[in-house]
């Protein structure tokens, strides 16, 4: 069968769907494109804002136009099921829980028709540790449409990043709906630090990247397996605001003191690293001086990108019942002038690394011939190499920056 798997969201959901993926090639399927008529449609949806639930929807529609049988499955369904039925009664639900056994779902013919080789199209794949959170932050539903956190095996981590090692691949990314809860339902309760301990003993040459992680949740260990080579010298660290009165509205773990010297001592010990992280802009009661200390925080410190997520109400959050919404154009303004600051903070970053030798994983052919890649600080560089190979590594010197991407030559 022709089978498109469509996903939106987080590298939780892109981990997953890869796996899918890889089932339906084991049993013989092709995966096509939306527009190469599909037999199967499988989308993994995601919930984390309104706009998000409104893309799920669109896509839905599309996939239901090419006349394939509609899977749905991910947040987005978890959450608001009836809402997607109202689209068509056609559409066949997947739980989250069932994802891994989809292929049961669509395909009753059970045999395995071709080898077990892994064949991910991603140059530095996803590798799903945990899913599921603990925490209640007042404007997710995510720790609901997920459950509470689960812990994956670390043998079966550790064997499947060792597949992946010996498949040529150089770098993963370790992923999940909390990382940093990992092996807190395992006995002995193994935290994130020792299972990347775990897999640097077990591996050989593999870098190891984290996807995001909570700052609360950076242990001394941690901070000590930073300076390790084959730890990626890069952190995405959701902090959603810097002003303590809308923190503890959101129920964040922590507060600004907190904030201000867990990225002190980061910082010390790991002077090169890459910080990004998330922001939440017009959260209910947020004024114009809550608003100004999130944006001075962010100026005053060696953060370099940011996400910015305009508040949106999600189904049944405490937040939504929360009064005192911000009207629109106000949140509309302060995502502007985020923006902005976000702007000049990745050129400045950008601007500091002309002169420095990065190690970067080629991604794909750029439209100019060139190559396109990651470097182990999270950027986009472009460069001319003899051969491409997909997921392999260079050493690139960097010349400059150019259309918001670093440009440089292998050595
Ligand atoms: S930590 Fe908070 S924001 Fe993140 S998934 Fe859990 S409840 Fe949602």
């Amino acid at each position: 069968m022709k089978i498109a798997v469509l996903t939106l969201g987080c590298k939780t959901n892109l981990a997953e769907s890869d796996y899918m993926k890889q089932l339906f090639l084991k049993r013989g399927h092709d995966l096509v494109k939306l527009k190469d008529s599909p037999d199967i449609c499988v989308i993994n949806t995601c919930t984390v804002t309104k706009k998000s639930d409104y893309q799920c929807r669109q896509i839905i529609r599309r996939a239901l136009k090419t006349g394939a049988r509609v899977y749905v499955t991910g947040c987005y369904s978890q959450i608001s099921e009836e809402e997607i039925k109202r689209i068509s009664p056609e559409i066949r639900i997947v739980r989250n829980d069932e994802k891994d056994y989809i292929i049961n779902v669509i395909d009753d013919n059970t045999e395995s028709k071709t080898s077990s080789k892994v064949r991910i199209d991603r140059a530095r794949p996803f590798v799903k540790i945990q899913e599921g959170c603990n925490f209640r932050c007042s404007y997710c539903v995510i720790h609901r449409a997920r459950g509470r956190s689960v812990s994956r095996q670390r043998d079966e981590i550790i064997s499947e990043i060792n597949l992946l090692e010996e498949a040529g691949y150089d770098e993963v990314v370790l992923t999940g709906t909390h990382i940093g809860l990992y092996g807190y339902d395992i006995s002995g309760r193994p935290g994130l630090s020792e299972l990347i301990e775990d897999i640097l003993q077990n591996t050989k040459r593999i870098r190891i990247r984290l996807s995001s992680l909570e700052i609360h949740e950076i242990d001394d260990r941690l901070y000590q397996l930073l300076s390790e080579k084959r730890i990626r010298p890069h952190l995405h660290i959701p902090i959603q605001s810097a002003d303590d009165r809308i923190l503890s509205l959101m129920k964040r773990p922590y507060n600004l003191n907190m904030l201000q010297s867990k990225l002190k001592v980061l910082y010390d010990i790991k002077r090169d690293i890459n910080l990004g992280t998330d922001i939440i802009v017009g959260f209910p009661t947020e004024g114009d001086s809550e608003f100004y200390n999130t944006y001075s925080f962010l100026k005053e410190n060696r953060i370099n990108y940011i996400h910015i997520f305009p508040y949106s109400d999600r189904p049944g959050t405490d937040a939504s019942k929360m009064s005192e919404k911000v009207p629109e154009p106000v949140k509309r303004q302060r995502y502007d002038i985020l923006k902005e600051l976000d702007q000049s903070k990745r050129r400045g970053y950008r601007e500091s690394q002309i002169g420095c030798a990065v190690e970067v994983v080629m991604e794909r052919m750029a439209e100019n011939g060139m190559i396109k890649g990651k470097s182990e600080n999270y950027l986009d560089v472009m460069f001319e190499a003899k051969e491409f190979q997909k997921g392999k590594t260079v050493k690139v010197k960097i010349l400059k920056q150019s259309g918001g991407v670093l440009v440089g030559s292998t050595y």
